[in-house]
C-alpha cells in the first residue's frame, strides 16, 4: 500500500528542474537538477556542462516518447502557449506524480520545467532497480505512466506486473507510451493527433 510521503522531507532539487531550448531543440541552459532528469531517462554521468549546445533528444529515451515530447513542443511552438502534462518519474521505491510544463519564449525557444506534485512510498520495484543484470527479453513500459506491457498486450500497473524472467534475469526496459496516455495526450494536442491527415 503506497503511503505518503512529505514533501517537504525530501530532497527534491533532483526532481525539480528546469532547462531551456533553441528553436532547433538544443539545450541552452540548465539548472543544477540536470543529472537527476538525465538519470532518470536513462542517460546517467552527464555533467549539466557537458549537455550546452547538444540536441535535448539525446536525452529522452524510446522513439515514442520522442515523437510525444516533438508533438507537444510544436504545439506550444505554433499556439504559443503554456502545455502542461501529467508524468511520472518513478524511483525504485517510490512513486513520484509529475507535472511537465512547457512554454513559450521569444524566437521559438522554449522553456521547460519538471515539477513534483506527490511522492509516494511502495515496496520497491525490481524492475527499476539500476545497474542490476538484465536478460535479452524486453518490456515496454510507459514513460507517462510507468505501466508495463505484459506479455499479451495488457498495460499493467508497475507494482503489479509480472515480468518475464530468463535464468532469473530480470528483463530489460524500453520506453514507449500507452494507449491511455497517447489518447489523453492526443487528445490535448487536438490537431495534432497521430490520425491527422496532414
Ligand atoms: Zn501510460
Amino acid at each position: 500500500m503506497p503511503t505518503d510521503i512529505p514533501k517537504s522531507s525530501v530532497d527534491r532539487s533532483h526532481l525539480e528542474i528546469s532547462y531551456r531550448l533553441s528553436p532547433d531543440d538544443c539545450v541552452l541552459e540548465v539548472d543544477p537538477g540536470w543529472s537527476g532528469f538525465a538519470q532518470s531517462n536513462s542517460a546517467p554521468g552527464l555533467d549539466p556542462n557537458s549537455v550546452i549546445g547538444r540536441p535535448v533528444w539525446d536525452f529522452i529515451s524510446g522513439v515514442e516518447v520522442r515523437a510525444i515530447y516533438q508533438r507537444l513542443f510544436d504545439e506550444v511552438r505554433s499556439t504559443q502557449k503554456a502545455r502542461s502534462v501529467a508524468f511520472r518519474c518513478d524511483s525504485p521505491g517510490e512513486i513520484r506524480n509529475m507535472s511537465l510544463t512547457i512554454e513559450p519564449l521569444p524566437f521559438g525557444q522554449l522553456a521547460i520545467a519538471s515539477s513534483l506534485v506527490e511522492r509516494l512510498g511502495r515496496e520497491p520495484v525490481e524492475l527499476l532497480e539500476a545497474g542490476t543484470a538484465r536478460s535479452d527479453e524486453m518490456v515496454s513500459l510507459c514513460s507517462w505512466c510507468k505501466r508495463v506491457e505484459s506479455a499479451d498486450g495488457e498495460w499493467l500497473e508497475i507494482e503489479q506486473s509480472p515480468w518475464p524472467r530468463s535464468e532469473g534475469l530480470l528483463p530489460r526496459v524500453s520506453h514507449g507510451i500507452c494507449p491511455n496516455c497517447e489518447g489523453t495526450i492526443a487528445s490535448e494536442l487536438g490537431h495534432l493527433a497521430p490520425d491527422s491527415s496532414d
